[in-house]
């Protein structure tokens, strides 16, 4: 490291072996571990420029590092610069405006704190703890999808540090093709170092809990499900999980463990008339358990936190599922009977609303269908064993729904390949390399759901 970059930097730059290296290389998947020769923990938009040109100058691989949660762990590299954004924790609401201007660093929790206040949110991941970064890039699924839209379809601007070291200002004016790319197309074209997102009137009570069957009923209520959620309002979130009980204090402690199927159904809206929306939910076969109430929209935001702890280790891949077919059914049944781990699941949401008349060209994100997004999840303690096992069954039951699937979700993917990617983009793959050879034809930033400039990758 060079005397200049130590003189410009403003926030923490850490080797290997320094005090907090350890833990800022640190991500939430404890099965990756890399040790970047560098971490160049960021105070503002200028250490972004500075540590960009820096990599540049000594043409060091690069990853960026938002709230640390992708699967796929692309926010840390071996042996080359790690630039880490999780020091950037600002945000300013308007609420007379009704938008929020966000630093990159935030996580989901830290920007629904400031929003909530003013009786607003926007559209973000229902694990508290991720970041905003990564997540909005990719897309952003969420419980308020169907009445929002995803959270690229509430980004209006954004700033950006480019492959040059260049800051620009984003937004559907000044950079329409940069925009478009960012709304889907996650890292590839530049380190974002601030967003800014429209906010809607939400809460601050919401109508949310789960719902829970055993698992005799599971393909019924799924079969079900699919029917109820193709007419529910926009207003109605609906996710979904099947996997071993969790000890839920709502359930008998003889169900520990034993595989159920748990709805959830957000209602973001008047009470009484949520009320009325999810009565049909509550019907569906004999519910083991049920727990939908009034609830501060903040507290259904970290409620499923417990079922993702940081440093477990994981597998996912991910399918929209336009049709929910009766096979696909089967095969979440067979995977939830056969898996390797009482932590994994098969999970994900009902799409529908307003995620899914946007004109899927308008933005970069993949599928816009509707049906259900569903992901495999494998997550395993450390010492359980080989993790080989873990994932053969991931990959197992994700290749059995493949016939159904419209493409998966970029911000899902564990693998790389030239593959997952066409699956991820589709038919958007040809325009984002065009961003991308404008942008980024060095392919700089190469560390993620990497759209290869048309020069190849490297
Ligand atoms: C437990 C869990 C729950 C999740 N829930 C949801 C959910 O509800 N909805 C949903 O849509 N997704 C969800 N995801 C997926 C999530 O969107 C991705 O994992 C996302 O990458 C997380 O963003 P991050 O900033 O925390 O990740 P990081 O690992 O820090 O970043 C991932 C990648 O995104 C890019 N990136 C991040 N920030 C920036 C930036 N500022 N500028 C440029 N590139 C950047 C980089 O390429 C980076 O490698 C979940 C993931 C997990 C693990």
């Amino acid at each position: 490291m060079n005397d200049t970059l130590r003189a410009t930097f403003r926030g923490a730059l850490l080797r290997p072996g320094e005090e907090g290296y350890d833990q800022a290389r640190r991500v939430w998947n404890g099965a990756i571990d890399r040790r970047p020769a560098l971490i160049a923990r960021c105070a503002g938009a200028d250490d972004v420029v500075t540590a960009v040109r820096y990599a540049r100058e000594h043409d060091l691989l690069v990853s960026v590092r938002g709230g640390g949660h992708a699967v796929a762990g692309h926010a840390v590299c071996d042996d080359g610069l790690m630039i880490d954004l999780s020091l950037l924790k600002q945000v300013t609401v308007d609420p007379r405006a009704r938008t929020a201007t966000a630093t990159a660093g935030l996580l989901w929790s830290e920007f629904d704190k400031a929003t909530q206040p003013h009786g607003l949110a926007t559209t973000g991941g229902i694990i508290s703890h991720t970041g905003i970064g990564g997540l909005t890039l990719g897309g952003g699924l969420g419980h308020l999808m169907r009445k929002h839209g995803l959270t690229v379809d509430n980004l209006l601007a954004a700033d950006v540090v480019t492959a040059d070291g260049e800051r620009l200002h984003v937004d559907a004016e000044s950079e329409p093709d940069l925009f478009w790319g960012l709304r889907g197309g996650g890292g590839n074209f530049g380190v974002v170092t601030s967003f800014t997102y429209r906010l809607h009137p939400v809460g601050p009570m919401v109508l949310a809990g789960p719902i829970v069957w055993p698992f005799e009923q599971a393909a019924d209520v799924l079969s079900a499900l699919r029917d109820f959620a193709a007419e529910a309002p926009d207003e109605l979130g609906i996710s979904v999980a099947a996997r071993m009980a969790p000890p839920m204090p709502i359930l008998p402690s003889d169900q520990y463990g034993k595989p159920v199927l748990i709805v959830i159904p957000v209602w973001a809206g008047d009470m009484a008339a949520g009320q009325r929306a999810v009565e049909p939910l509550r019907t569906l076969g004999t519910p083991l358990a049920e727990a939908v109430r009034p609830m501060p929209y903040l507290a259904v935001q970290s409620m499923l936190d417990l079922g993702a702890p940081h440093g477990m280790h994981y597998y996912w891949k991910s399918h929209r599922l336009p049709k929910l077919a009766d096979a696909v059914i089967e095969v979440i049944v067979a995977g939830v009977a056969s898996q390797t781990s009482p932590f994994s699941q098969i999970a994900g949401w009902a799409m529908g609303g307003a995620a899914c008349r946007v004109d899927p060209d308008a933005t970069a994100v993949g599928a816009r269908e509707g049906g259900f997004e569903l992901n495999v999840t494998a997550s395993w303690p450390a010492p359980a064993g080989p993790a080989e096992r873990h994932r053969a069954w991931v990959r197992e039951h994700w290749e059995t729904m493949r016939p159904h699937s419209a493409g998966v979700y970029a911000n899902f993917l564990s693998d790389e390949s030239a593959e997952e990617t066409q699956a991820a983009y589709g038919t958007r793959l040809a325009r984002l390399t065009a961003v991308k050879d404008r942008y980024d034809p060095t392919n700089f930033f190469r560390l993620n759901a990497n759209i290869p400039p048309s020069g190849g990758a490297r």
